[in-house]
C-alpha cells in the first residue's frame, strides 16, 4: 500500500515537473546515452527529474551550479537504475559538490593494510553515512566513453553497501536468480587477475585501481561496463555477464566500439589493444 502511495505521488509529481526540453535536449546527447532507445530515455528523463526532487544537492567553496549542470549529473546518476527502479537510492539523500577535485582527512587503508591518518585529493567518495560527494569538473568530464566516470563509479558504492551497513565489499545485494556464488568466484577472478597484472607491470585494459580491494574492483567494472562494454566483454566476459544481470541492461548491444573526446570526435579503439589475457595465465 505504502508502495503504491508512494509511485502515485511519484508519478503526479513527474507529470507536473517534467525536466524542460532544452535542458534535457543537452544532456541526452552526451556520448554516455547513446544507443538508448526513446522508451529507455523517456525513463532515463523521468528518473532524472525525481532524482532531482528526491535528492538534495549541495554545492561547496562557492561552487555556482546552473540547472543543466544539475540535469547532466542527474542523468548520468540514474543511467545505473534505469532498469531497477529508483528505490536503489532511497537509502541516501544528498550530493555534496565540490567545483573541482577536494581534499579527504578520513582515516583509510591503503592496499597494503596500512592504515593512514593523512588527507587524500579525491574526485568523488561515497560516504557510508550518506551524502555522495563529488567533484563538479569531474562529473562535467565523465560522460565520455573512456572508462572512466566518477559518477557511477560513486553510486556503485553506494549500491554495493545496500546490504552491509554501509560498507562497500564488491558485492552489492543480488536479484533474485542471481548465483551469488558466480559472482563471487567471478569477481575474485577478475580482481587477482588485475592484481597480478599490476604487480607485473603488464598492460591492462582496465583501470589498475580496480585492484585496490574488492569494493573498487566492482565500481571500476560498472564504469567500464557502462562506457566501454567492449573492453569488458572482450577481456573479462564472465564480469560483463554478472554486471549484465546485476544492472539488467546489456551497454553491449547499445554503444559502439569507439572512444569519443570532448570534440564527439569518434576514435577507433578496438584495433589498439593487445589480445586479451586469460585469466590466470602468469599465475
Ligand atoms: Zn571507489
Amino acid at each position: 500500500m505504502f508502495g503504491f502511495l508512494r509511485a502515485r505521488r511519484r508519478e503526479k509529481h513527474l507529470a507536473a515537473n517534467p525536466i524542460p526540453d532544452a535542458l534535457w535536449r543537452e544532456a541526452e546527447r552526451l556520448p554516455l546515452f547513446i544507443g538508448l532507445n526513446d522508451d529507455e530515455r523517456r525513463r532515463l528523463r523521468e528518473q532524472a527529474a525525481w532524482f532531482l526532487h528526491e535528492k538534495t544537492i549541495t554545492p561547496l567553496q562557492g561552487l555556482e551550479i546552473d540547472d543543466q549542470a544539475k540535469v547532466i549529473l542527474a542523468a548520468q546518476a540514474v543511467l545505473p537504475i534505469l532498469n531497477l527502479g529508483f528505490d536503489a537510492y532511497d537509502d541516501w539523500h544528498e550530493v555534496v559538490l565540490y567545483p573541482a577535485q577536494f581534499v579527504s582527512r578520513d582515516r583509510y587503508t591503503d592496499p597494503i593494510g596500512v592504515v593512514h591518518e593523512g588527507e587524500q585529493v579525491l574526485a568523488g567518495q561515497a560516504r557510508p553515512e550518506g551524502p555522495i560527494l563529488l567533484s563538479w569538473l569531474d562529473v562535467a568530464e565523465s560522460a565520455w566513453l573512456d572508462g572512466w566516470n566518477v559518477v557511477i563509479h560513486e553510486l556503485a558504492h553506494k549500491l554495493d553497501m545496500r546490504d552491509s551497513a554501509g560498507h562497500a565489499n564488491g558485492r552489492p545485494p543480488l536479484h533474485k536468480g542471481m548465483d551469488a556464488a558466480a559472482w563471487k568466484r567471478v569477481f575474485s577472478d577478475a580482481y587477482h587477475h588485475l592484481n597480478r597484472l599490476a604487480d607485473s607491470g603488464r598492460y591492462s585494459p582496465i583501470d589498475l585501481y580496480a585492484a585496490e580491494t574488492p569494493a573498487e574492483c566492482f565500481a571500476v567494472f560498472s564504469e567500464y561496463f557502462f562506457e566501454t562494454p567492449h573492453a569488458v566483454a572482450d577481456h573479462y566476459p564472465a564480469v560483463y555477464e554478472q554486471l549484465k544481470q546485476f544492472y539488467k541492461q546489456d551497454p553491449l548491444l547499445r554503444l559502439p566500439r569507439v572512444r569519443y573526446r570532448p570534440a564527439y570526435e569518434p576514435v577507433e579503439f578496438g584495433p589498439i589493444w593487445p589480445t586479451p589475457a586469460p585469466l590466470g595465465y602468469d599465475a
